[in-house]
């Protein structure tokens, strides 16, 4: 059986966990932390980096640090996962979602403007298989509207546009380290911050409403409660198995790279003969080879092609039921203008086993089978 995803491995990982256990450090903030924040700041450019028990949390760490309030609208996709739109639901924000361009799967950042009304607050950008949105045009919108964008990066970790890490364009940024993300550490994320002034409220926020991050820098001599927060910070067991995949970043992308490109060419003919749907990267975008997915004529075919990739014992996936059309985002949201990609193209997409370790002939049997489906 191919697998569709294998959490990604490097072997150095059970090393950095002793040295945490024996450092009688397990508890979050302490050393691996430190350095796992430090290197995605190096990394990505970005002023502050706090690593988080999930992207979820990181998105409401920012939904939070956005200060929404009920009535607030928030702008994003319908074809993303649940938590983009959770963390702002929990805030009492409407969701507002907008169509998405069939190219990318990413928003349409010419629908955004159409969809602000006067309660509109933020704009929340889904980076898809770690493809940027139009970033330069979405910040532009903001600025002009007077809105914050969160960046929901989740998929974009090493992912660049116009050769600027994703994640850093907006007010916050939202990556995922969970296990079938590029890089992981079982459960985890990270929450980026771009203007230095958010920083101490983020601290504050993620550290159960106290000022305790400051206290260990020494800048106060007690610490004490002094906003509304939870915990958001990970064991420091998770940030070492992270930091020994953060260091190995080259060997797990490149031979993800490897694999995306060998199905790209593979099935390229496919595409040529206008059978399937390859990704589109468009102009400025460095993608980050998280995921490789093609699409199919239609829901009947996908199924088709699904259930005989699966007598060949491959597993492969597809994923988002639209939001606007789930039971809560009939509840907590709206979708704005028409419904033209979302739906359609959600239900032609099919996900191919994609994972640091993936073998060569493995991609090889998989582009094989496909073929032989559409050959039949
Ligand atoms: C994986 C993912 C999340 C959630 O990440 P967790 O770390 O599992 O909370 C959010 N948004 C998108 C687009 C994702 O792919």
């Amino acid at each position: 059986m191919i697998a569709f995803n294998v959490p990604p491995y490097i072997g150095v990982e059970e090393q950095y966990i002793k040295e945490a256990i024996e450092s009688h450090k397990i508890c979050g903030d302490g050393t691996f932390t430190k350095k796992c924040n430090a290197w995605i700041e190096n990394y990505t450019g970005v002023s502050k980096a706090l690593l988080t028990t999930s992207c979820t949390h990181a998105l409401e760490m920012a939904s939070i640090l956005s200060n929404i309030e009920p009535g607030d609208e928030v702008i994003m996709p319908s074809y993303t996962f649940v938590s983009t739109a959770d963390a702002f639901v929990l805030r009492g924000a409407k969701i507002v979602f907008v169509d998405i361009r069939p190219d990318t799967m990413n928003i349409d950042d010419n629908l955004i403007e159409n969809a602000i009304t006067d309660k509109t607050k933020a704009i929340v950008p889904v980076h898809y298989a770690g493809v940027a949105c139009e970033m330069d045009k979405i910040m532009a919108i903001a600025k002009k509207h007077g809105l914050l964008v969160v960046e929901d990066a989740a998929q974009g970790v090493d992912s660049k546009y116009h050769g600027k890490a994703l994640g850093t364009f907006g007010d916050f940024g939202c990556f995922s380290f969970h296990e079938t993300k590029n890089l992981s550490m079982g459960e985890g994320g990270a929450l980026l911050i771009r203007d230095k002034e958010n920083v101490e409220r983020a601290e504050i926020v993620r550290e159960k409403g106290t000022n305790r991050a400051k206290f260990f820098r020494g800048q106060i001599d007690k610490y004490t409660w002094v906003d509304a927060g939870s915990s958001y910070l990970p064991s420091e067991l998770n940030a070492a198995y992270l930091y020994g995949q953060l260091e190995n970043i080259r060997t797990i992308q490149d031979s993800r790279m490897d694999r995306w490109n060998q199905y790209y060419e593979l099935l390229k003919p496919l595409e040529n003969q206008g059978i399937i749907v390859l990704p589109t990267i468009p102009e400025g975008c460095d993608h980050n080879a998280h995921m490789f997915y093609i699409k199919a004529k239609d829901l009947e075919e996908r199924t088709a092609l699904s259930a005989y990739l699966k007598e060949n014992e491959i597993t492969a996936s597809f994923h988002y039921i639209p939001l606007h059309s789930a039971p809560a985002g009939l509840k907590f949201g709206r979708f704005h203008g028409e419904d033209v990609y979302t739906t359609k193209e959600s239900e032609r997409l099919l996900r191919l086993p994609m994972y640091y370790g993936l073998k060569e002939e493995e991609v090889q049997k998989v582009c094989d089978t496909v073929k032989a489906f559409y050959g039949k």
